[in-house]
C-alpha cells in the first residue's frame, strides 16, 4: 500500500523550513516576521550544524522514543529530532517563536508544543524518557535542579550550557568547582561533558563559551530512594564553604531537625554523634566529601529518628 501523503511529508521530511546555519538567513526571517532576539530569555541560536549533530547523536534516540525539547527557538534541533523519528514535546516561552513553531511543525503528528515558562509548565507535561535543550543560560541550573528535586528523572538528558556550569556539574570532590549542585546531579546521573563550543557558533554571539553535557540516569541507585534529608543536608553543608562540616551540620540540625526549638547542647550532641557514626572528621570542609559520605550522614540522621 502506498504511504499516506501525510506520512511522506511528516515522517521523512526532506526540506528544512529555514537555513538554521546562516545568521543572515535567520536575521532576515526574524525581520520579515517582525520578531527580534530577547536577552531576557537567553536567546542564542546554535548555528553550528556539527555542534547540533553532536547533541542529537549523544541523545541516542530513535523511532518510538519521546523527547522533551526545552527552548526550541525557531526549531533548529526540533527539525533534527523529527528527522530521527521521535515524538517531540517542545517547551517554548517566546510568543513570536511559538507562532513560528506552530507554522513550521504544528501539523506534524509527532510534534506537540507546550507554550509558556517551562519552570511552571513541566510538572503537568507527562513523562517522556529523554530531554534535549540548548538551554537558555538564564534558567539552566534552576531547571536541572527543579527536575532532580522534583523527582522528574529522564533516562538521558543532553544539554548545552555555559562552560563554567558544566565544569561545576562534573567537578570532583576536593576541587574548587565542586558544589552542592555537583552532588545533586551526580546523585542521579552519570555525567559526561561533551564538546566545548565557542561563542561564534551562536547567533547572536554570547560573551561566554558553552559546552555540551550528557547526563545518563544512574542504574546502580534509585535516585528516589535517598534519605529524606539528603538534599537539604547537601545544600546546608555547602552553605558556608569556608566553615567546617561540623559547623554547617550543627546549623542543619538546629534549623531542619530541631526547627529552632531544641537546645544548642542537643544539636551539638546530635552533630557529634552523626559524624562519629559515619567516621567523618568534623573539621574538614564539605568539599572534601564524596556522595557516599553525604548519603551516610543523611541515613544516620534518619536512623536515629531525627529526619522523618
Ligand atoms: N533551541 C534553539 C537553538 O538551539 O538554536 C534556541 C536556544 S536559545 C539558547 C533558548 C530558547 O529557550 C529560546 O527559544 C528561548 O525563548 C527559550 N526560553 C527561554 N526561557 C524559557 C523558559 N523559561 N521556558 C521555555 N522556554 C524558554
Amino acid at each position: 500500500m502506498p504511504p499516506l501523503i501525510d506520512e511522506v511529508l511528516h515522517t521523512s521530511p526532506t526540506q528544512r523550513p529555514l537555513n538554521y546555519d546562516s545568521p543572515l538567513a535567520l536575521k532576515a526571517f526574524l525581520d520579515a516576521q517582525g520578531l527580534g532576539m530577547r536577552k531576557k530569555f537567553g536567546q542564542n541560536f546554535l548555528i553550528n550544524p556539527e555542534a547540533r549533530k553532536i547533541l542529537l547523536d549523544a541523545l541516542e534516540i530513535g523511532p518510538g522514543d519521546g523527547v522533551w525539547e526545552i527552548g526550541p527557538g525557531l526549531g533548529a534541533m526540533t527539525w533534527g529530532l523529527l528527522e530521527r523519528g521521535v515524538q517531540v514535546k517542545a517547551f517554548e516561552i517566546d510568543p513570536g517563536f511559538i507562532r513560528v513553531l506552530t507554522d513550521f511543525f504544528g501539523a506534524h503528528p509527532r510534534f506537540c508544543l507546550v507554550p509558556g515558562d517551562v519552570l511552571k509548565t513541566w510538572p503537568h507535561a507527562g513523562e517522556e524518557g529523554y530531554m534535549l535543550g540548548n538551554l537558555p543560560y538564564t534558567i539552566g541550573s534552576r531547571l536541572l535542579g527543579a527536575f532532580i528535586e522534583g523527582n522528574r528523572f529522564f533516562k538521558r538528558m543532553v544539554v548545552m550550557l555555559q562552560r563554567e556550569l558544566v565544569q561545576r556539574i562534573g567537578a570532583r570532590p576536593g576541587s574548587k568547582d565542586y558544589s552542592s549542585f555537583s552532588v545533586l546531579c551526580t546523585s542521579a546521573y552519570t555525567i559526561k561533558p561533551l564538546k566545548i563550543v565557542k561563542g561564534s557558533s551562536f547567533y547572536p554571539v554570547p560573551h561566554v563559551d558553552s559546552q555540551g553535557l550528557r547526563l545518563d540516569l544512574r542504574t546502580d541507585v534509585d535516585p528516589r530512594s535517598y534519605p529524606l534529608g539528603f538534599r537539604p543536608l547537601v545544600r546546608q553543608l555547602f552553605a558556608s564553604r569556608r566553615k567546617t562540616i561540623k559547623h554547617n551540620l550543627y546549623n542543619f540540625v538546629v534549623s531542619y531537625i530541631l526547627q529552632g526549638v531544641g537546645t544548642g547542647a542537643e544539636a551539638g550532641y546530635i552533630t557529634e554523634e552523626a559524624l562519629e557514626r559515619c567516621g567523618i572528621p568534623g573539621n574538614n570542609r564539605a568539599e572534601t566529601l564524596g556522595l557516599e559520605a553525604f548519603v551516610a550522614l543523611a541515613t544516620v540522621l534518619e536512623d536515629i529518628g531525627l529526619v522523618r
